[in-house]
């Protein structure tokens, strides 16, 4: 349902979703955990939206970076889905943690022995993963942790799941990284064998996010964290051209195999005819070099849309590029539609996604602001309103 009360709004396209799940579960293989990674609002595509709807798909496990975004995935999730935090959890939410069945990322000793004093007092035990460090040096138990942290578990049997052994790789998108992302590979697997040679072997061993899963294929193990790819997007064109070489028979279909599925819509506001040589909007920064027709879109710098796109920036209307004219504004930009026919206040306006022959691929709207896809999407507002398209 459309929500009129707002002035603009986001899609989400189930079919597209779904074409991206079977496409990633048939290459990671079906008996692999898949792990919806839904941090940071689930990559602008929102939370409380996108995790109905990839339940309805058939997702059981959702991964995401602290616990306030692990509350709002069980509020959001509509059967007994698993949510997992990979990241930020204080001491002081672990009992949350541990009473709702969540599981967390421990990759300290302060949080597993943290962790089971608050297991204690719930008399539960905590799910765990043990996040190994193998060369990204950012988090991760050390080399010269591990005699304590088997010591540690043992004592404390009864009140550890343990769920997972884990790490994270160090870029494994580029092949710039590719000797450090081999030793991560090496090291994990020495590392988890040697904590299997001690009785500690967790439920799933697990490594991937979107990026080494398809140009590592060694490190998908039991369980894959997929983020970006599930929302259509490779991690980066490198990884999309590997891809493709090592797989003739994806190439010869000459489509890309994953699909955006989100859309950001607006419509026109209002339209004037405004004459040659007069300033439009804030200030001097478009002057019109003839008769013009500008329209107005309630969509501004307030929603994501950058300044940085005063005078730059492009939007389809009608099936038609529309460029911005004048400053983009807080709640409000201006753009140029002399030579698009028949535009008419209330006419669709699309900022991202596809209109006719066109598209605006967040990629475009990222190359105009020179971000990655990652970071435009994330700074897609959290309260416009998300509309599933079946
Ligand atoms: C973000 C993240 C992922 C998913 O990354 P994508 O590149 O979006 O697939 C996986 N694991 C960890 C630890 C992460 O932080």
């Amino acid at each position: 349902m459309k929500d009129e009360l707002y002035p603009s709004r986001l899609e989400l396209d189930k079919s597209s979703y779904e074409k991206n799940l079977s496409f990633l579960r048939d290459y990671v293989g079906h008996d692999v955990v898949f792990s919806s990674v839904i941090k940071g609002n689930a990559y602008g595509h929102g939370i409380r939206d996108f995790v109905p709807m990839a339940e309805d798909c058939g997702v059981r496990h959702f991964s995401v970076f602290s616990s306030d975004e692990a509350r709002q995935a069980c509020r959001a999730r509509t059967c007994d889905s698993h949510v997992m935090i990979m990241g930020m959890i204080s001491n002081g939410a672990l009992g949350w943690a541990i009473e709702n069945d969540v599981s967390f990322f421990v990759f300290e000793l302060d949080r597993l022995k943290a962790a089971i004093n608050e297991a204690k007092r719930i008399q539960k035990p905590a799910r765990i993963h043990l996040h190994l460090e193998t060369g990204m040096n950012r988090l991760g138990l050390e080399e010269d942790e591990f005699e304590d942290t088997v010591r540690i578990i043992k004592e404390n049997r009864e009140y550890l799941e343990l769920d997972g052994i884990c790490t994270h790789y160090a870029g494994a998108e580029s092949v710039g990284n590719y000797v450090r992302i081999q030793e991560q590979i090496e090291n994990f697997k020495e590392y988890s064998s040697w904590f299997k040679e001690q009785g500690i072997d967790p439920k799933y061993r697990h490594s991937a996010c979107s990026a080494s899963a398809l140009n590592y294929p060694e490190t998908i193990m039991d369980m894959v964290r997929i983020g970006i790819a599930q929302y259509g997007f490779w991690p980066n064109r490198e990884t999309y051209m590997n891809f493709v070489k090592k797989h003739p028979d994806v190439n010869a279909k000459h489509k890309d195999p994953l699909e955006r599925v989100l859309a950001w819509k607006s419509e026109i506001m209002s339209t004037k005819k405004v004459p040659a040589g007069e300033f439009v909007g804030y200030g001097n920064t478009y002057l019109t070099s003839r008769d013009q027709q500008i329209a107005s879109v309630p969509i501004g710098y307030a929603h994501g849309f950058g300044r940085n796109l005063t005078n730059v920036g492009i939007v389809l209307v009608n099936g038609e590029r529309a460029p911005v004219a004048g400053l983009v504004n807080m709640n409000l930009l201006t753009i140029d539609i002399t030579d698009i026919p028949d535009v008419e206040k209330g006419d669709e306006v699309v900022i991202i996604g596809k209109q006719g022959d066109q598209e605006m691929t967040v990629a475009s709207f990222s190359e105009m602001r020179n971000f990655m896809n990652y970071e435009v999407l994330v700074q897609i507002p959290s309260g416009l309103p998300r509309e599933i398209i079946e």
